[in-house]
């Protein structure tokens, strides 16, 4: 079996191509590095079942020449962070609409397989707190960020759907609720490997808002497996599926939990939103994933709960700042 992975030199693609690889498939990474890193392929470059590229997801020859010949597509390539989308709007628009665009022609021309990654940001600021795939997405302005990221990645679900049901290409869409886990970098602004980050360097913790806000955390081998089973699955064609832990936290006792762990001298220090993100910018005051749609269609289950997950993400940060 051959698969491409875009975006495969990411924290969750690199994670999905080691595990491809193990199960005996062949593995083609796309990444342009722009915030990938060969650092996260180290065990893979040079096995005989891998071929990297690097190169763009907009590079329609490129892309064109790879997916022919593929089995299956897994388009993980996209602006990846709150904090890096804030910062370069347009940028992380253009490569997450047309990026998809160009995967989904290519796909289309040689009748191979996508699973499109989407996001729970999709769902907006519809304030239910814990959403199934049929939930509404309330968005605000389109001059705030946040909602056009969230208006790409729903383009995105758009494009793969509309193929599905008009030109009968078969597709999957994820939506990855927040994930962590080794090779997560904490320069996008994901926040536990930030926190870990802070607390070992004796920083404070910045908590945005009041931290009573709480999130789902999933590790990443988890949501690998939940990759894997719904690309196994037929019946998973033409469907949307969440990806996530059920289990939730505040933000706050995260960064509690972080200190207690690492025996950090480190304070809580509580940022204002403006402070943080600048004027417009709306936190999700509560986002947990209804995962009955893929238990249901592959039968898999989460199996990390957070207190292992934010031992894993500790233990990677150490042994980062070891190096
Ligand atoms: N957050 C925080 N401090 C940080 C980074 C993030 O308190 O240094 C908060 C952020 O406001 C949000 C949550 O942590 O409520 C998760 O943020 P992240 O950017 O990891 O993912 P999101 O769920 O917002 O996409």
């Amino acid at each position: 079996m051959r698969v491409i992975v875009t975006g495969g030199a990411g924290f969750i693609g690199s994670h999905l191509a080691g595990a491809l690889v193990e199960r005996g498939a062949e593995v083609v990474i796309v990444d342009d590095l722009s915030t990938g890193s060969l650092l996260n392929l180290e065990a893979l470059i040079g096995h005989p079942a891998v071929t990297f590229l690097e190169g763009s997801v907009l590079d329609e020859a490129l892309v064109d020449a790879v997916v022919a010949g593929a089995d299956v597509v897994i388009h993980l390539a996209a602006a990846v962070g709150v904090k890096l989308v804030m910062e370069r709007p347009l940028d992380s628009f253009v490569r997450n609409v047309r990026g998809t665009e160009v995967i989904i022609e290519a796909a289309e021309r040689h009748g191979v397989k996508v699973m499109v990654a989407s996001t729970s940001e999709v769902y907006g600021k519809n304030k239910s707190g814990v959403f199934d795939e049929g939930a509404d997405f309330v968005y605000g302005p389109t001059t705030v960020t946040r909602w056009t990221y969230a208006l790409s990645k729903a383009t995105d679900e758009v494009l793969a759907h509309y193929h599905y049901l008009e030109r009968g290409l078969p597709t999957v869409v994820l939506r990855f609720f927040n994930t962590v886990g080794p090779r997560q970098s904490p320069d996008f602004g994901m926040v536990l490997p930030r926190f870990a980050r802070q607390a070992i360097a004796g920083e404070p913790l910045t908590v945005y808002g009041d931290g009573r806000q709480s999130r789902c955390f999933c590790h990443v081998e988890d949501t690998v497996a939940a990759i894997v089973a719904l690309m196994d699955e037929p019946g998973a064609v033409g469907g949307i599926f969440n990806v996530g832990n059920t289990e939730e936290i505040a933000i706050i006792d995260a960064a509690r939990t972080i200190i207690e762990k690492t025996g950090s001298p480190s304070a809580i220090e509580l940022v204002p939103y403006l402070d943080a993100y600048g004027p417009g910018f709306e936190d999700i005051p509560r986002r947990a994933p209804d995962i009955s749609a893929i238990h249901a269609m592959t039968g898999w289950l989460p199996t990390r709960n957070v207190d292992e997950i934010l031992d894993a993400v500790i233990a990677d940060v150490t042994a980062e700042s070891v190096v």
